[in-house]
């Protein structure tokens, strides 16, 4: 017959396990999301000073933000970008 100490032991022991699992499965998400392109970069002119510059698009889920400042404190949205042909 188990006692109840042994038997508190022997559910303390699954605890352990999970949390190792939980443990490992969480460094794993980490390294993929560390290899997932998170970002990129596109030439677009701004609207309000007609300049031309480098934009860093993120990559959001499930849209990705088209969101820039220009220095002329123009803040480039999504339906204003305006990207430059190369
Ligand atoms: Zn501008």
């Amino acid at each position: 017959m188990t006692t109840r100490a042994e038997k508190a032991e022997a559910k303390l022991a699954v605890v352990d396990s999970m949390l190792l699992e939980i443990w490992v499965a969480y460094n794993r998400i980490g390294d993929a999301l560390k290899m997932v392109k998170r970002e990129h970069t596109e030439r677009i002119i701004c609207p309000s000073c007609h300049k031309e510059q480098v934009a860093t698009v993120e990559h959001t889920w499930p849209f990705y933000s088209y969101v820039h400042f220009c220095e002329c404190g123009y803040t480039i949205m999504e339906s204003e970008w305006e990207k430059v042909k190369e």
